[in-house]
């Protein structure tokens, strides 16, 4: 579903990826874990075309994301192609970043209807369900900021599936939340990863909880995979001793 073929990303003499492979199959949920600097937000910036590729392609369900098939040759894409793909990538980041002025309910409607032009009963048909999905059939109706942290990032998170996005990204969803509210929205992740096929993404420094939900976890170090495998292994047994340090390091 996603596949990062031989990217290199710089910012002007920092390699910040490179030539990086990675491939996410259809319904699997994949963690990156690592150092600070590594790359991995860099990884999902990538993915939500907010930064240029300096080499290699990256291709969402068989498709480039940010060039176009022409003739059996790569060219650039049109806005048109970027929008089609980057409609397909949902993100949460670590802040919310919930529309103030609206409810839980209209946050969730708001990406249908501008961008995807859903008729508004539809919209809210499906944005009630997901924040049903979410734990927050009884908060609808109420605006951010009488929300907590973890029911915001729910309502991010629902807000995100709205798009129905075939990839869904994480990024440190966690680390800005109190630790009692951190369980309710692991929770709600570990349920989505159980009952939808979707494939995920996600990058995270709690180590527990990318062994409890990950299908496959992937140490990032400086700017490529160090070792990649089940949570079990990687955790239980890792082979490489960068990974070993790494580990050590964040017990
Ligand atoms: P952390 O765990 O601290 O969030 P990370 O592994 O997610 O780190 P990235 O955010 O992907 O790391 O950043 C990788 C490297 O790229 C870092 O050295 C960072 O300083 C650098 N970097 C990121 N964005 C830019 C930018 N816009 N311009 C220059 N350098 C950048």
């Amino acid at each position: 579903m996603v596949r990062f073929m031989n990217v290199t990303k710089r910012y002007g003499e920092l390699t910040v990826l490179d030539h990086l492979d990675l491939d996410v199959a259809e319904g699997e949920m994949v963690t990156i874990i690592g150092p600070s600097g590594s790359g991995k937000t860099t990884v999902l910036r990538m993915l939500m075309t907010l930064e240029t590729i300096n080499e290699g392609v990256i291709y969402v369900d068989g498709k480039p994301l940010t060039h176009m098939e022409k003739n059996g040759a790569l060219v650039p894409a049109s806005p048109k192609y970027l929008r089609r793909m980057r409609s397909q990538i949902g993100m949460c980041f670590q802040h919310f970043n919930l529309f103030p002025h609206m409810t839980a309910l209209g946050n969730c409607m708001e990406g249908p209807v501008q961008v995807l032009g859903m008729p508004k009963a539809e919209a809210r048909a499906r944005s009630e369900e997901l924040l049903e999905l979410v734990g927050m059939a009884d908060k609808m109706d109420q605006h951010p900021s009488r929300l907590s942290g973890g029911q915001q990032q729910r309502v991010a998170i629902a807000r995100a599936l709205a798009m129905r996005p075939k990839v869904m990204l994480f990024d440190e969803v966690t680390s800005a939340l109190d630790p009692e509210v951190i369980g309710e929205v692991t929770n709600v992740i570990r349920d989505l990863v159980d009952a939808h096929n979707l494939t995920m993404l996600m990058v995270t420094h709690q180590m527990g909880f990318a062994k409890d939900i990950s299908d496959r976890v992937c140490f990032f170090y400086d700017g490529a995979i160090e070792e990649q495998g089940a949570p079990e292994d990687l955790f239980g047994n890792p082979q490489r001793e960068r990974t070993q340090q790494f580990l050590s390091a964040v017990k």
